[in-house]
């Protein structure tokens, strides 16, 4: 099969011939339809730190059908639609139990969508609803994400929320404010060019980062955030939050920065601010987020805005790495 490889940092993904992928116990392997690609991605092949080692395989966000089946695997059958965590722990463990196997000492990484096949746990997997087709279901790993930032917020209907950085986790952010009904979202970010997209995605304001950016968003929300979402994962942000945040409002620190952040905490303490971070989600969020693409399937997709084949991908990744492409998601289709 094919698959697109890591090489080195500055060095284009290179598409290569590999041997298909066998299902090991409690495993399938999985056809791609399609999958996506995020900033993770970009951090993990550039000198940010957490560089994957050269030869690795790119992509965790995706959805696909069983092709073959490994010894011990219960509840899937070839032929079945699913969407896969990246991350499978050992099942036992506190971590594990609270859903959120990223935390699990033991955790196997399973990625690897950017190619034709794959190979997933059994644990990991998430079918999807007859009526989500592959393509949607490859928005599940990104909505998920956002889904859990979300649930941790608490935002009601009234409450005044700030979400910095429109790019897909900022996205996913907005996706479940507007279906959690919430009236009042400002995105803050660098630049214009994903003003139209967050705008379609639920932000009731746009204001473009700069002197006065306080308070047009104040006067876009009707007083400071309640709720500020950190979804840029460049340093500054958490402490811009901290600026922006009304006194004893909170911030989900969702974006994966990897420089020093430069927060003085006691601008954050004489506001008696709640700071959260979020790693990822439970299986429950992943679960909820096939439930939601039943409903609202069309909303999420506006998140897609470029899909390429295998051979235009090394190229569409390092435009995407430019923010030359779509301002949206980028995807891969690896039989188109
Ligand atoms: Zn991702
Ligand atoms: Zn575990």
């Amino acid at each position: 099969m094919r698959a697109a490889i890591f090489k080195a940092v500055g060095v284009p993904l290179a598409i290569e011939t590999v041997p298909d992928p066998e299902p090991g116990e409690g495993e399938v392997v999985v056809r791609i339809a399609r999958c996506g690609v995020c900033g993770t991605d970009l951090h993990s092949t550039s000198a940010h730190g957490y560089t994957l080692p050269a030869g690795s395989r790119l992509g965790h966000e995706y959805a696909g059908e069983v092709v073959a089946v490994g010894k011990g695997v219960e509840r899937l059958k070839l032929g079945d639609k699913l969407a896969a965590m990246p991350v499978v722990g050992c099942g036992r463990c506190e971590y594990c139990r609270t859903g959120i196997d990223i935390l699990c000492r033991e955790y196997k990484g399973y990625g690897g969508g950017a190619a034709e096949f794959t190979r997933t746990a059994e644990r990991g997997a998430t079918l999807l609803p007859a009526t989500v087709s592959l393509a949607d279901g490859a928005l599940i790993e990104p909505l998920a994400v956002g889904r859990r930032g979300v649930r941790l917020a608490d935002p009601q209907p009234d409450s005044r929320v700030l979400v910095i950085g429109p790019g897909p986790i900022g996205l996913a952010v907005l996706f479940w404010l507007r279906r959690a009904g919430v009236k009042r979202i400002a995105t803050l970010a660098s630049s214009k060019r994903r003003k139209a997209l967050a705008e379609t995605m639920g932000a009731t304001a746009f204001v473009v980062e700069g002197e006065g950016a306080a308070a047009e968003i104040e006067a876009a929300l009707g007083g400071p955030p309640d709720i500020v979402f950190e979804a840029a994962g460049v340093p500054g942000v958490v402490a811009r939050a901290i600026e922006l945040v009304r006194p004893q409002g909170s911030i989900i620190a969702l974006g994966f920065c990897t420089a020093p952040e430069p927060i003085v905490p006691a601008v954050a303490l004489m506001k008696d601010v709640n700071l959260r971070f979020c790693i990822i989600y439970t299986r429950e969020d992943f679960e909820d987020c096939a439930r939601a693409l039943e409903a609202d399937a069309e909303a999420a997709r506006a998140m897609v805005t470029e899909t390429v084949g295998l051979d235009a991908f090394p190229t569409a990744f390092e435009d995407f790495r430019a923010g030359a492409v779509g301002a949206g998601k980028l995807m891969l289709d690896p039989w188109g």
